[in-house]
């Protein structure tokens, strides 16, 4: 009976897309990896929060950790919830300016749980084409329609508006701010345009690689365009930026009320860790005061973005951290990548079917405790490689 799944995987070998768990150490934004160690350009730690020791310090400092519980036993809605759920639910909502702020222990849990509870059989779900795996895995679950439409495409996402407005009782639009293998960004005031023409249209964006980067309080990408209020589901995550876990919606109290009702990955899981949700609290609050690293961040970003374009001579399509270098096919992308790690720089290759065919890249991303020079230095070595 195994031998069915040996050889699915043999077959996956051959294809080159056979996946293992990769044997590594952390070393502050270094990474050790076969004895090698080299500058982590694959972390989503985009502030350096993660690596910050003296800010664990400073928590630690402040937090009465042989007190805290390190799990909450339970989900919220039977023993589980502590206070400091509500607490950080609380202060999110009004750092957001809106109603309501709903935890979950993953973005994945967030995104697999949210539109199955609020999308039914007379809901039509139009999603981006590049969606993240979880939204997709969310859309599946669902018991609605959906179709998904050209990436940032707004002409074809009003296209679909208009056709199917008449058919549906309610219309999700779902999209990322910043999507994770161009780094390009969303025009969010496009979609919001959009979807006040109708009286029945939502707006569903996932911040992931957002939260922490964008925005004068670093709330992402909804902050920075200021439309935070015209969007009805505001999802992020606390595992990228805000080194930690979980994930979060801000949205109106009765959507918070309908989800705690409905929603199974919320009810059907053990609550996050008591002592995480702290961390994230203390993270929260410190947020706002990190404009500097933010600027930074930006800096090296428009510096690689710039680089990789005059050496590709290909439209750069990253608006973000995350910048891609693009090669096409998988033996030159893969060559490339073990190059710079036999350089000091961890950079993985990402092939079909992560991104498509044609279009196997080296997918780099930058955190704000890297330097100019660092950067340069990539460079430098990328530029050697042509
Ligand atoms: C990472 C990611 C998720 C998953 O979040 P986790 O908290 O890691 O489960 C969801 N959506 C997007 C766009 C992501 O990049």
């Amino acid at each position: 009976m195994l031998n069915f799944y040996a050889e699915q995987l043999a077959q996956l070998q051959q294809q080159g897309q056979y996946r293992t768990l990769p044997d590594i150490r952390h070393q502050g934004k270094h990474i050790w990896r076969d004895g090698r160690k080299m500058l982590n350009f694959s972390s989503n730690d985009y502030l350096g929060l993660a690596s910050d020791n003296s800010l664990k310090q400073q928590f630690f400092a402040q937090t009465d950790v042989g007190e805290m519980a390190l799990t909450s036993s339970s989900s919220r809605l039977l023993t589980g919830n502590f206070p400091i759920y509500a607490e950080l639910e609380s202060v999110m909502a009004s750092q957001f300016q809106r109603e309501a702020c709903l935890l979950f222990n993953s973005g994945y849990h967030a995104n697999i749980g949210i539109l199955p509870t609020l999308a039914d059989k007379q809901t039509l779900i139009l999603a981006d084409k590049l969606v993240h795996a979880s939204l997709i895995d969310g859309i599946r679950l669902s018991e609605a329609d959906y179709q998904r439409y050209r990436h940032n495409d707004y002409a074809h996402l009003q296209q679909l508006l208009e056709k199917n407005s008449k058919t549906y009782q309610r219309i999700i639009i779902v999209t990322e701010s910043v999507f994770s293998m161009d780094g390009d960004t969303t025009d969010l005031w496009q979609l919001v345009a959009l979807k006040q023409q109708y009286r029945h249209v939502m707006l569903y964006v996932d911040e992931a690689h957002a939260l922490g980067v964008f925005g004068q309080n670093g709330l992402g990408l909804a902050e920075k365009c200021g439309c935070i209020e015209q969007i009805d589901f505001l999802v992020g995550t606390f595992g990228k930026a805000l080194a930690a876990m979980g994930a979060y919606v801000v949205c109106d109290q009765v959507i918070k009320d309908y989800l705690i009702n409905k929603m199974r990955p919320l009810i059907f899981s053990t609550a996050l860790s008591p002592l995480v949700v702290q961390w994230v609290y203390f993270l929260m609050q410190h947020l706002p005061q990190m404009q500097t690293q933010r600027q930074h961040l930006q800096q090296l970003s428009t510096q690689l973005q710039l680089g990789v374009q005059q050496l590709t001579q290909q439209v750069m399509p990253s608006r973000s951290q995350i910048v891609p270098y693009i090669l096409g096919d998988n033996a030159s992308t893969v060559a490339s990548a073990e190059r710079l790690q036999q350089r000091g720089f961890y950079c993985l290759p990402i092939r079909p079917p992560t991104v498509p065919s044609g279009t196997s890249r080296i997918r780099f991303s930058l955190t704000a405790d890297m330097t100019a020079d660092e950067v340069a230095q990539l460079l430098d070595v990328l530029k050697g490689s042509q």
